[in-house]
């Protein structure tokens, strides 16, 4: 029932090790992840029962996208200190064992997605992680994972990913350049990093200081169109938050209405047209980590409010359901 703020049959993919410890005063807001499972329990919008978790991931998955090089220097903890500094984060075990457990989460979630028309992954969103290497916080690319094994399994043919993380989605772009079966969009801080951009099926650089009106705007006038063109089975997005105003790497300044109201579009665009939709966070700095949880809440709550829209319709295979040329628009 829509309205009362819980989304009723939404899964939530979380583990308790998504968390695992930094060295004292590292960037990486590690804490966000079980700050905002305990918010969604608290407001209500998640039940204990909405949560699952991840589902093992084997290497030939992860070799789906990752070279047998790279994943063998990670199995091996063998990353230089150069590759190491490129990613942001100091290696360890726990950090592996996390980004397997991240890009399980949101496979976890995009079935889920499929089977129940919205789903989500409590992590993930790691767009910098290229085929052979990670870089900016980023180890492996759960996304792409994620489309590789569906369309393996022929779950899925077509994916599109709308990537309103304020960084540009490289690595993500770089790993489906080729394929048309992907479509792949990114909206951006154009000077911000990665200061390389990939190219993208669509990439909308935004000025330094873009505020809600303008970043709305562009928003809406290109969803439509990337739905369209992707001609999607399941959608993916990644709902960075790191476009706030005072976000510590973001350099634009959406307010939370603004924010609000980008979660509602992609939400009202996406399901509206039928299609499933698994959510990502992706990054969020903001000035305290119960601040990030709390930008991260906007996408859930709005979640909530839409739970009006049909679900998937179930009974037809997912790679011939519902694409977006056959539904009527709402
Ligand atoms: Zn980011």
């Amino acid at each position: 029932m829509a309205g009362d703020g819980h989304t009723r049959g939404m899964k939530y993919v979380y583990h308790p090790s998504y968390q695992i410890a930094l060295p004292a005063g590292h960037p990486f807001p590690m804490s966000k992840y079980g700050l905002l499972k305990d918010k969604l329990l608290s407001e209500g919008i998640m039940a204990a029962g909405d949560l699952a978790l991840p589902e093992p991931i084997d290497r030939p998955t992860l070799e789906l996208v990752h070279t047998d090089e790279y994943l063998a220097k990670l199995e091996a903890s063998t990353l230089s200190p150069v590759e190491q500094r490129k990613l942001g984060l100091p290696w360890s075990e726990a950090l592996w064992q996390r980004s397997r457990l991240a890009a399980a989460g949101t496979l976890t979630a995009a079935r889920a997605a499929l089977a129940q028309g919205m789903s989500a992954n409590l992590a993930g969103g790691t767009h910098h992680a290229f085929a052979d290497h990670g870089e900016g916080f980023c180890v492996l690319n759960d996304v792409a994972i994620a489309i590789r094994q569906l369309q393996a399994e022929r779950a899925i043919a077509r994916a599109a990913i709308i990537d309103l993380d304020v960084h540009q989605g490289n690595g993500t772009a770089a790993i489906f350049e080729a394929e048309d079966a992907v479509f792949t969009f990114s909206m951006h801080g154009e000077r911000n990093y990665p200061l390389a951009k990939m190219r993208s099926n669509l990439d909308v650089p935004l000025a330094d200081g873009t505020q809600d009106a303008e970043y709305l705007d562009a928003l809406r006038r290109h969803l439509p169109q990337v739905l369209e063109r992707a001609n999607p089975d399941l959608v993916f997005y990644l709902a960075g938050v790191d476009v706030a105003a005072g976000d510590r790497y973001g350099k634009l300044a959406l307010t939370e209405e603004g924010i609000r109201l980008r979660e509602r579009w992609v939400i009202d665009a996406v399901r509206g047209r039928g299609l499933p939709l698994a959510i990502v966070l992706a990054g969020g700095y903001a000035p305290t980590r119960e601040r990030t949880a709390e930008l991260h809440m906007h996408v859930f709550r709005e979640c909530a409010a839409s739970s009006e829209f049909p679900a998937v319709d179930t009974r037809r295979p997912a790679a011939t359901a519902a694409r977006s040329s056959e539904i009527a628009r709402p």
